[in-house]
């Protein structure tokens, strides 16, 4: 199959969707791959290292006149041209977001498959997960730095020093985006508190951390409990297909301490904190009753060398068999089978159906 690799136009966006060995694996497999020259610059990778891995070099429009086109973020409506009849986008795409672009994909009959809502047999979506590994991680990062005094925090160094207590990371949610704060945090030296509402997570967390952090059941009452004390509160709740509750409401803000920091990486889906709101890596944080709020929604764009790598570990198994297979790839293929969304001027995800009351 010819497969095509255009390089991402949406603004501060610096992944890309595959790298020199993802297409070097593509190529071996008989396959032929068109990057578009600059693609991976983003991602310090330069163009020489896709030639060796047997790419062709081309423009947008080579790259996308191949029969699989591999991107990272869904098509902004001056990349709509490119759509067409026969088609395979394999992307993240979001459409339940994003009326104007289901309709292009709809009325050119490409076949999209999304990497959002491919879904393995135990619920898991793969290719979501990779980025809030990164989330999660770099929250930690993140709030460590807000703490330090000269931008604002309250100067806890959150590791502490011998004869100096270490700060306190209290993370409400301990599912993927929650666990990998949580290594960061005790990493680091910190206190770390998890509360989730699953006990079955908290018994994990338990277990593979050998009791080093403390688990708490999530309700009101130890969230409030625990505010006066946390130095830095991470965000990390989510409920599928969701809002994310108001799990700390501006009226809990004065408990917490002056110059403490909360990091709500949910907050793409709302967040769990009441006075949270979206920022950007450009201008991340602002204060509420002297707490700082950091609210980055797409906290992985922070660090694109390593979210590329992350997210096409997990996305070339698939890329392969939609290249070696085509569209019988997704008729086999449970999990990709769920990640079709549009295929010939239909929509075939009932999530994006039902958003706009359309038939699927
Ligand atoms: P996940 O499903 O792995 O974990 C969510 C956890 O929240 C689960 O363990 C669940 O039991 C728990 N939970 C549900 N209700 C709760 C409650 N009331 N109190 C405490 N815990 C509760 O999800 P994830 O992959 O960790 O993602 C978490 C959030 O981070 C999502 O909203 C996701 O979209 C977001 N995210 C944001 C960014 C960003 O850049 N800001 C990047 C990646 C992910």
């Amino acid at each position: 199959m010819h497969i095509g690799l255009p390089k991402e136009i949406k603004v501060k966006e610096n992944r890309v969707a595959l790298t020199p060995g993802g297409v070097g694996t593509l190529v071996r497999r008989g396959h032929r791959v068109t990057v578009e020259q600059g693609a991976g610059v983003g991602s310090g990778i330069q163009d020489s290292e896709y030639v060796q891995a047997g790419a062709t070099l081309g423009s947008a429009q080579d790259a996308w006149a191949a029969d699989m086109v591999v991107k990272v973020k869904e098509p902004i409506a001056s990349e709509y041209g490119f759509l067409r009849d026969g088609l395979l986008l394999f992307t993240y795409l979001h459409l339940a977001a994003d009326r104007a672009l289901t309709d292009a994909l709809l009325k050119s009959g490409t076949t999209a498959v999304a990497y959002e809502t491919v879904q393995e047999q135990d619920g898991s979506l793969p290719l979501l997960s990779p980025m809030s590994e990164v989330a999660g991680r770099l929250s930690v990062q993140a709030g460590a730095y807000h703490l330090q005094k000269p931008v604002g925090g309250r100067g806890v160094l959150l590791g502490g020093v011998p004869g100096v207590q270490a700060g306190h990371v209290v993370i409400v949610g301990g599912g993927v985006v929650g666990t990998n704060a949580a290594k960061m945090a005790m990493g680091l030296g910190a206190k770390v508190t998890v509360l989730d509402v699953s006990h079955r997570r908290l018994t994990y967390l338990d277990d593979v951390f050998f009791g080093k952090l403390t688990t708490m059941m999530s309700s009101e009452a130890n969230i409030r409990a625990l505010l006066p004390e946390a130095d830095l509160l991470i965000g990390a709740v989510l409920i599928p297909g969701a809002k994310a509750p108001h799990l700390v409401t501006r009226d809990m803000l004065p408990l917490m301490q002056e110059g403490s920091v909360i990091v709500d990486v949910a907050v793409d889906q709302g967040g769990c904190v009441e006075t949270i709101h979206a920022t950007t890596h450009d201008d991340p944080t602002y204060i509420v009753d002297g707490v700082i709020h950091y609210g980055v929604a797409n906290m992985p764009g922070a660090v694109p060398r390593t979210s590329t790598f992350a997210l096409t570990n997990q996305t070339l198994p698939y890329a392969l068999q939609l290249a070696d297979r085509g569209l019988d790839a997704i008729r086999s293929s449970r999990a990709l089978s769920l990640g079709l969304n549009t295929h010939q001027g239909k929509l075939t995800y009932r999530g994006v159906a039902e958003a706009f009351g359309m038939d699927h």
